[in-house]
């Protein structure tokens, strides 16, 4: 079992396999946006050996993410090996949506059970002007064979930004009411070079939840079992609504996993800039327990907890360099 020193076990890691993204969302990009040259992200053999000794260690879940992962070639093939990999008990993937209604069956027939899709706002020129791109109809087409695909559960995250999409909060609690789909409201946190949208445009989650609870009834759902999120059920309603609070809520005492970045640092927390190398070590020769000596060591460096509630240093790197 990999165990922090705060007696965390540590069963999840994200896999960021590519910086690159066919969406320029406000609050993720760099200014420059430059891009990580295709030597130094790691290959899809390096993360199939690299997840093969987590699982080793006891990691049991994985999600790959981005950048947008379904931009890199052969994500079916890498899922269909991840999925295959002893002790992998769940595999799932973050995505901006644009791609997947195109992809759904050669994911779905790879092992895919089950999907997170980004999506911040439902009106045709809000989503252009957050994403840089005229994409909103491919999202929401494909959101749709998600679901008659049979993927469970479909996941919707949101970013609510005062000013931008606060006013679409009941919008979107109207998709988990009407549909089997999961949304989830996730505070705005000021990462990478999000200048356009400072501390002062973050909503909190108990004001959102203050909103939803307007229109609909929420049922909390202990114990909520989705990591970092507060689960709620609606009344009568199909889905469920979440919140994901890195800004107001200490969510580090529950926190069970790392993350993998796509040019091969391990990142042990979203909150603190420290990485460790390992693509070295997958590259140059050493053995799976020379590997797994050194993930062992890297856990143990996790820090205990981001330092203050309701405020988050800006972290230097921008979401799709770590892998949101
Ligand atoms: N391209 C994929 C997607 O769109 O889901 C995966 C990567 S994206 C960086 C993952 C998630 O990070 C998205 O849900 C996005 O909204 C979230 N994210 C990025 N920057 C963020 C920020 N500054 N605050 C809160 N969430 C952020």
């Amino acid at each position: 079992m990999l165990t922090d020193n705060f007696n965390r076990v540590i069963h999840y890691v994200r896999i960021s396999v590519t910086d690159r993204c066919n969406l320029r969302c406000r609050y993720c990009i760099d200014g420059d946006f430059t891009f990580i040259s295709h030597d130094e992200i790691l290959r899809h053999e390096e993360i199939i050996r690299f997840t093969k000794i987590c699982a080793d260690l006891g990691v049991n879940k994985v999600r790959l993410t981005g950048g947008e992962p379904l931009i890199r070639k052969g994500i079916p093939f890498l899922l269909k090996e991840l999925s295959a990999i002893e002790g992998i008990k769940d595999i799932s993937l973050t995505t901006n949506g644009v791609y997947l209604g195109e992809m759904i069956l050669e994911l779905k027939n790879a092992g895919l059970k089950r999907i997170n899709i980004s999506l911040d706002s439902l009106k045709k020129e809000r989503f252009q002007f957050i994403t840089g791109v005229n994409a909103l109809d491919s999202v929401l087409m494909s959101i749709e064979k998600a679901l008659y695909a049979g993927l469970n559960p479909i996941k919707i995250n949101t970013v609510i930004i005062k000013g931008f999409n606060d006013d679409e909060i009941l919008d979107f609690a109207k998709i988990a009411n009407n549909l089997n789909i999961d949304v989830r409201f996730i505070e705005l946190m000021p990462f990478g070079d999000a200048g356009l949208w400072d501390n002062s445009h973050v909503v909190l989650s108990h004001s959102i939840e203050e909103v939803i609870r307007r229109q609909f009834h929420l049922e909390p759902l202990s114990p909520s079992g989705e990591g970092p999120a507060k689960m709620f059920k609606i009344k009568d309603g199909l889905g469920k609504i979440g919140f994901i609070s890195p800004v107001s809520s200490h969510i580090c005492a529950e926190c069970n996993r790392i993350r993998l970045t796509s040019y091969g640092t391990i990142r042990p927390c979203l909150f603190s800039d420290i990485e460790y190398d390992i693509k070295t070590m997958l590259r140059d020769g050493s053995s799976d327990d020379e590997v797994k000596t050194r993930i062992m060591n890297i856990i143990k460096a996790k820090p205990e907890r981001k330092k203050e509630i309701g405020y988050i240093k800006k972290c230097q790197r921008s979401m799709r360099h770590i892998g949101g």
